[in-house]
């Protein structure tokens, strides 16, 4: 990777009140202003919706930011979003980074808004030096065959293959003996009915 300077931009997000009704928002933006290569920090009211997207893509422009921190909700929801947003605005989508101020910080401390302030702080700090050490990555698609081959035909066997025939693929299913069922098919009784396995 060619060395450049970083230029991070770190937007935090309210939520509504459902981070900033316990995580002291405004704090922990002045305190990201302060984290290395941080050029510009934005609180957003909710940083999802259009107008936040707008002014992560309004500040990649105007301060030529090669990194962007979004302190907000967990990935899992967003990841894909923000990532998206930074790739219409011209950055490579793995340069995004985020932090998680609300399932891990807002929502399980909501009794305490100055450990839960000093926590979110510590995340943020924790995502800038992350995204420091991300790496503009390309997409690829490959061809697959789209068979499974499962081994054993026990009860986890026969599951399994029920279940990735059930996702629409063609399936193998090899077994060593005989016949399937596997030490299922050995019992005389099964519970609740007591009916032989077979
Ligand atoms: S980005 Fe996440 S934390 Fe922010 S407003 Fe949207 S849902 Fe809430």
């Amino acid at each position: 990777m060619t060395e450049q300077t970083l230029r991070t931009g770190v937007f935090v997000c309210d939520c509504g009140s459902n981070i900033a009704g316990t995580v002291d928002t405004e704090a922990v933006a002045r305190f990201a202003t302060e984290l290395p290569d941080v050029v510009t920090v934005v609180r957003n009211r909710y940083t999802c919706a259009e107008p936040g997207q707008n002014e992560i893509k309004q500040a990649i422009a105007e301060h030529d930011l090669n990194r962007v921190v979004v302190a907000s909700c967990t990935p899992k929801i967003h990841e894909p979003t923000f990532r998206q947003c930074v790739a219409e605005a011209g950055l490579n989508p793995y340069l995004m980074e985020m932090a998680n101020i609300r399932e891990h910080c807002s929502w399980v401390h909501k009794d305490d808004r100055m450990a839960a302030t000093i926590k979110a702080m510590d995340l943020v700090r924790s995502a800038v030096g992350r995204a420091a050490k991300l790496e503009a990555q390309d997409e690829r698609t490959f061809p697959v065959t789209d068979a499974a081959l499962v081994i054993g035909g026990g009860v986890a066997g026969i599951q399994a293959a029920l279940e990735i025939a059930g996702g629409g693929h063609q399936v193998y299913l090899v077994e060593k003996e005989p016949s399937i069922g596997g030490v299922m098919a050995a019992l005389d009784k099964t519970f609740p009915t007591m009916d032989c396995s077979i």
